[in-house]
């Protein structure tokens, strides 16, 4: 069930038509793909192109490069559905093909561009964001991998860490200091690389949770692009991905942390309606029915925030910090109800036989990647206070 109310019957066709492919294709074979490659988890490339073939992969396109130019409230009310089922690929489903702008902002040919796009759309072209390095976390300013020219081309060199999708990625956007002597906003430089132009990956991480979003070191050593490849302007490149990662990416990505929680919250519901403890259902003991109230408060908060967001970025009203609230509360309520729906099931509730364990280890990550809560608490301090003219 489509749970944003203003959602229209289109968007509820669609969110409902790719929740039921994941019903079929990925929900009996979760806990497979969670234990696979030794424990390390996999990304399902067989569901990935059963939806890419319905039409769900790179739903940002615009129709005049083929694709169907979903707008990004239409996103989200897929993706919170499609979160219900596993964030993980979700997120990297969704994140994976929404690169697309940052091929249409390189210097290469309309004809090459187009070529793109079809790779895209058929779910060939699977890109990751890789700004992260073992130095450089919250601190991204901090990098140290490099771009220097030389004649038409471009040397990169560095490694990346943490970088979602890596492994099952054919392409990188990546983040490298083209002019040290300036500071971060002038100097960094976003590059398009694709992976055969030698660009390796190194360690895959043993996480937590997430086990179907793939995460991997990726490593650069003296790999060439040519001039066309650099994304934007010489120099923009971390506005760029400040713009990526603050804006549409905080906004839409609170909708994989929404569909956990509502998750969560279903399970727990549910659960509680059935268990029998001192001759009543769980439900009716007021210590677990005051406990379901609260999560389906808080869940019912974020998304009239996230919707909020994501209305004003589809029809162009600055935002300002709001982001970036969304990102840390949605993140924060969906860790709480996880374990609060955890501490529903009681025992049964930590055992990976039952849902509700899968989803709370997926949730911590949230308050983590895309800007640390903390480091949210002190952009949206630095706003308040009228320090950062770019948000009000
Ligand atoms: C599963 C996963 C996937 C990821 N995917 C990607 C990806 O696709 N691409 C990419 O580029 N990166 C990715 N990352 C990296 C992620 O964005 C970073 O881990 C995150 O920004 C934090 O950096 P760090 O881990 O180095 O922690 P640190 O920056 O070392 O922070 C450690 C702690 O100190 C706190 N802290 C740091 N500075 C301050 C401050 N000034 N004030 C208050 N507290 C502070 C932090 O909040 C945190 O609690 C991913 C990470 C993970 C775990």
């Amino acid at each position: 069930m489509v749970n944003y109310r203003h959602a229209t019957e289109e968007q509820k066709e669609l969110a409902m038509g790719a929740r039921k492919i994941l019903e079929k294709e990925l929900l009996p074979k979760i806990a497979e793909y969670e234990e696979a490659d030794g424990g390390l988890g996999q990304y399902p490339l067989d569901v990935h192109y059963k939806l890419a073939e319905a039409g769900y992969y790179a739903m940002n396109i615009p129709e005049e490069w083929g694709g169907l130019g979903f707008d990004i409230v239409t996103e989200g009310v897929i993706a919170e559905e499609m979160a219900k089922i596993d964030a993980g690929f979700t997120m990297g489903f969704h994140n994976c093909g929404s690169y697309f702008h940052f091929i249409l902002d390189t210097k290469m040919s309309d004809e090459e561009k187009a070529k793109w796009a079809q790779r895209f759309l058929s779910g060939d072209a699977r890109g990751s964001f890789c700004v992260t390095e073992a130095g450089a976390g919250s601190d991204a300013a901090a990098m140290r991998t490099t771009a220097v020219k030389d004649g038409d081309e471009w040397v990169i060199n560095g490694t990346k860490c943490f970088i979602s999708m890596a492994p099952v990625s054919n392409f990188f956007v990546v983040a490298a200091w083209t002019d040290k002597t300036k500071k971060v906003s002038e100097g960094v430089t976003f590059f398009l690389v694709e992976k055969e132009r030698g660009v390796k990956i190194g360690k895959k991480e043993n996480k937590m949770g997430l086990h179907l979003n793939e995460t991997a070191e990726v490593i650069f050593e003296d790999v060439r692009v040519p001039a066309d490849h650099v994304i934007g302007e010489e120099g923009k490149g971390f506005i760029i991905s400040m713009q990526e990662i603050s804006m549409e990416g905080r906004t839409l990505g609170a909708t994989f942390a929404l569909g956990i929680a509502q998750a969560a919250l279903d399970y727990a519901i549910e659960y509680a309606k059935t268990r029998r403890q001192f001759g009543k259902r769980i439900i009716d003991q007021q210590g677990i029915g005051f406990k379901l109230a609260d999560m389906q408060a808080r869940t019912e908060a974020c998304r009239s925030m996230i919707f909020e967001g994501l209305t004003c970025l589809r029809d162009g009203i600055p935002i300002g910090y709001l982001p970036n609230m969304i990102k840390m509360y949605t993140s924060d309520c969906t860790m709480q109800t996880t374990m609060d729906a955890v501490q529903v099931y009681g025992g049964y509730g930590y055992m990976k036989d039952y849902p509700v364990e899968r989803l709370m280890r997926n949730a911590k990550i949230f308050q983590i990647f895309s800007g640390t809560n903390e480091i949210q608490h002190k952009n949206i301090m630095k706003a308040m206070a009228g320090r950062d003219p770019e948000r009000k």
